[in-house]
C-alpha cells in the first residue's frame, strides 16, 4: 500500500465548502491586505489562545523575529534554545543580531531545564522554548528559572496549536508565543502565514508596527520595520483551519494511541510522553537505532517517513563559526541520528494505520 507522509488534500476535501467560501469571500471583497479578514482572524485566534492580543504576520519565522525584536532583544544579547529544533528558532535570534546559545534536550524532546540554568550568563536575556512535535516542554521548571533570573520567555508554538501543559494552553506561559500556519502545521494556511499572541500591550503594539514598515499611521514610520503581513486570503483560510484544529488534534491523538498500542518491535521505541501534557502530534516521532535502515525498509513497501531533524542545530553549517562540537549535546544528537516520523494526519485511514503498524512489526 502506498502511504504518503502528508496528504493535505484530505483535510481540504473534508472542509472543502468552507475553505472555498472563505477564499471566495476574500477574493470578492476587493481588499487584500490588512482588512476585515485579518481583524476577524486575530480576534478569533486571540480568543482560542486566551490571549489579550494576536498579531497576524507573514510566517512563523517572522513571528519569532518580531516577538524577539518587540521584547528588545538584539545586539549583545544571548538567547537560550534547545539544540533539537527546526532551524528557524535559531535564525530568528541571529537575525535580530543576538546570539543563540544552544543547550541539551530532555527525554521528551523539549528544552532541558537544568541545561537552561547552566547556560545562563550575564548576557542572557531570554529563553526560547520549543514545544517540539506538539508536546509541551517542562513549563513549571522553565518558568521558575526564568523568574529567578529575570529572563523573558518566548514560546515557539509552530507545532503546538492547542497543546496543553497541566491543562493550560502552550503559548500562555511566556511573554509571547509564536505560531506558524505553514500548510502542514496543526493549523494550516494554503500558503505562508503566522502569528504572535501576547498579553503585553506594548509588545503587541510594537509587533503591529514592525510587521507593517514600522508604522501605525500611513507614512509615519516610528520603528525600523519590515513587511510581514498575513494577507486577507490566508487569514480567511486560516480561520477555517482554526475552527477545525481541535478535531484535527483529536484525530492525530487517536492515531497516536493506535501506533503506541500496535507497534511491538523491540527495535523501535514509540515517543516518551509527559503525562501532564496533551499533544498535538504534529509529528509522531519513533526512535530506532537503525533509523536509516527502517526508513528505507518502509519506503520499499510504499510507506513514506521523514526525519525531524537530521542535523541538530548546533551542528548546522550556517552556525559553524560558533564553534559547537560533535558530542556536545548527546541527547539532541541522538535524536538527530535516530528519530523517524510516521505519517499522522487528518484523514489517515484505519487500513493505512494498520499497514504501517504491521510493516514496522515485521521489520
Ligand atoms: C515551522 C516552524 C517554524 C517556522 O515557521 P514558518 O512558517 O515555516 O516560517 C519555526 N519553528 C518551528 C519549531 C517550526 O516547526
Amino acid at each position: 500500500m502506498d502511504i504518503n507522509f502528508a496528504e493535505l488534500s484530505r483535510q481540504y476535501k473534508k472542509y472543502q465548502t468552507e475553505y472555498e467560501e472563505a477564499a471566495l469571500r476574500a477574493l470578492r471583497s476587493g481588499w487584500y491586505i490588512m482588512g476585515k479578514e485579518l481583524e476577524q482572524f486575530e480576534e478569533d485566534y486571540a480568543a482560542y489562545m486566551e490571549a489579550k492580543h494576536c498579531i497576524g504576520v507573514g510566517n512563523g519565522l517572522d513571528a519569532l523575529r518580531l516577538a524577539l525584536s518587540a521584547l528588545g532583544i538584539g545586539e549583545g544579547d544571548e538567547v537560550i534554545i534547545q539544540a533539537n529544533t527546526f532551524i528557524a528558532t535559531a535564525l530568528a535570534v541571529m537575525q535580530n543580531g543576538a546570539t543563540p546559545i544552544f543547550i541539551e534536550a530532555d527525554k521528551y524532546f523539549g528544552a532541558d531545564p537544568q541545561a537552561i540554568e547552566e547556560a545562563i550568563t550575564e548576557k542572557t536575556k531570554a529563553v526560547m522554548v520549543v514545544h517540539l512535535y506538539g508536546q509541551a516542554c517542562d513549563m513549571d521548571a522553565i518558568m521558575a528559572i526564568a523568574k529567578k533570573y529575570n529572563l523573558k520567555v518566548v514560546e515557539d508554538c509552530a507545532q503546538s496549536h492547542g497543546a496543553l501543559y497541566k491543562g493550560k494552553k502552550c503559548g500562555t506561559f511566556g511573554d509571547a508565543a509564536c505560531f506558524s500556519f505553514y500548510p502542514m502545521k496543526p493549523i494550516g494556511a494554503f500558503g505562508d502565514s503566522g502569528a504572535v499572541t501576547t498579553n503585553n500591550d506594548e509588545v503587541a503594539d510594537s509587533i503591529r508596527m514592525l510587521r507593517n514598515y514600522g508604522s501605525r499611521i500611513k507614512y509615519k514610520h516610528e520603528l525600523l520595520g519590515i513587511n510581514s503581513r498575513m494577507d486577507e486570503i490566508q487569514a480567511a483560510i486560516t480561520g477555517v483551519s482554526l475552527k477545525h484544529v481541535d478535531a484535527g488534534n483529536t484525530e492525530r491523538n487517536e492515531i497516536a494511541i493506535k501506533y503506541i498500542a500496535g507497534i511491538k518491535n523491540p527495535k523501535v521505541k514509540t515517543p516518551e510522553v509527559r503525562s501532564c501534557t496533551y499533544n498535538t502530534y504534529h509529528v509522531f516521532p519513533l526512535i530506532c537505532e537503525s533509523r536509516n535502515e527502517l526508513h528505507n525498509y518502509l519506503k520499499a513497501q510504499g510507506i513514506q517517513t521523514q526525519i525531524h531533524y537530521p542535523i541538530s542545530c548546533h551542528l548546522a553549517d550556517c552556525f559553524k563559526d560558533m564553534g559547537y562540537k560533535v558530542g556536545q549535546f548527546p541527547q539532541a544528537e541522538y535524536y538527530a541520528a535516530h528519530e523517524l516520523s510516521l505519517p499522522i494526519y487528518v484523514g489517515l485511514k484505519d487500513e493505512e494505520i494498520q499497514c504501517i503498524i504491521d510493516a514496522i512489526n515485521n521489520y
